[in-house]
């Protein structure tokens, strides 16, 4: 089937990327959320992204202007009859996205393709909790999507070569990376990366080095483009430890337990930039501080 017109369920972080690079691409997208500030922002925060790549000159303001126009808001996801892919970007919740999905099977066409964006969640599980589990797979991008090269794709148990097929040839119009995992814990991108930045905070938390010699040292003696901890503050320490339960639990080996250190940032609040503060405090105005 041809797909032209983009159904994103979210429009927080990922939701509101995934947008830009589908409406980018020449897609219609029609987004949605339940929480009308984040929809409402939605738009805003797209163009604003899109004008740091007009300033770049990746894109023309010709492109950007069109590439809006192609952003429809939905107030219900009753506007998603006229989609022919959804990619799901909600809230890292299970019982959330099998509420969204059983709401959309009756909407969507038959023949429409669901996606989930989930970093960790079963997609066989998923698939299983709509009409057509062999029309559903796992779609993750990376975060920030626009500038992320790398899409991957997961197959549940059920998903059918069709569906794989159109989905791949979705993300090589998006000009991105594809890679392929099987549906286990985590992929591939999360299940390596999350225990290197877990045992980053064991690193810590025994003493062996500071915030600033860690990220030093992974920076410049294993050119990591960012240290393992600046990286756990940019992708939110809850996220981080809600990815290493999900290891723990689901591969059952203790050489995923979370580090005790990272579940006592998380109680505390301090869950990276979003919050203010992390294995680095962004509260002060000049660069962000170790906070050990
Ligand atoms: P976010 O919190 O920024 O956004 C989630 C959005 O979903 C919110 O705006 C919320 O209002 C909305 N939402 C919640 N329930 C909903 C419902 N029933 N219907 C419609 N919208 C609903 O989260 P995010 O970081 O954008 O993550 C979204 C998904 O992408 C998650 O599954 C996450 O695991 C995955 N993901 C995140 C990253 C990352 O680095 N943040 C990377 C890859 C994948």
């Amino acid at each position: 089937m041809t797909i032209k017109t983009v159904g994103v369920v979210g429009a927080g972080q990922m939701g509101t990327g995934i947008a830009h690079v589908f409406t980018l691409a020449n897609y219609d997208v029609r987004l949605f959320d339940v929480s009308d500030t984040a929809l409402q922002k939605a738009p805003a925060t797209i163009a604003k992204n899109m004008d740091r790549q007009v300033r770049r000159e990746l894109i023309s303001e010709e492109e950007r202007a069109a590439a809006l126009g192609r952003l429809k808001l939905l107030e219900s996801v009753e506007g998603f009859s006229e989609v022919d892919l959804v990619v799901e970007a909600a809230s890292e919740n299970e019982e959330i996205k099998k509420k969204i999905f059983a709401s959309l099977c009756p909407i969507v066409k038959p023949e429409a393709i669901l996606t989930s964006n989930t970093s960790s969640i079963s997609i066989t599980r998923l698939a299983a909790a709509t009409d057509r589990p062999e029309r559903f797979m796992g779609l993750h991008f990376m975060n920030p999507v626009p500038v992320m090269q790398l899409v991957e794709l997961i197959r549940g148990i059920a998903t059918d070569e069709p569906t794989f097929t159109a989905v791949r040839d979705v993300v090589d119009a998006l000009g991105k990376t594809t890679a392929t995992a099987e549906d286990f814990p985590a992929f591939i991108v999360n299940r390596i990366l999350l225990p290197m930045i877990n045992e980053a905070v064991y690193t810590l938390y025994e003493g062996v080095g500071s915030v600033s010699s860690i990220d030093t040292a992974m920076r410049l003696g294993a050119n990591h483009p960012m240290g393992p901890l600046q990286l756990a503050d940019f992708i939110g320490l809850d996220i981080c430890l809600a990815i290493m339960n999900v290891l723990h639990d689901g591969l059952a080996d203790t050489k995923y337990r979370p580090c005790p250190l990272l579940v006592k940032y998380v109680e505390a609040g301090w869950l990276g930039r979003k919050s203010g503060r992390g294995f680095y405090d962004y509260r002060g105005e000049g660069d962000p501080v170790p906070t050990r």
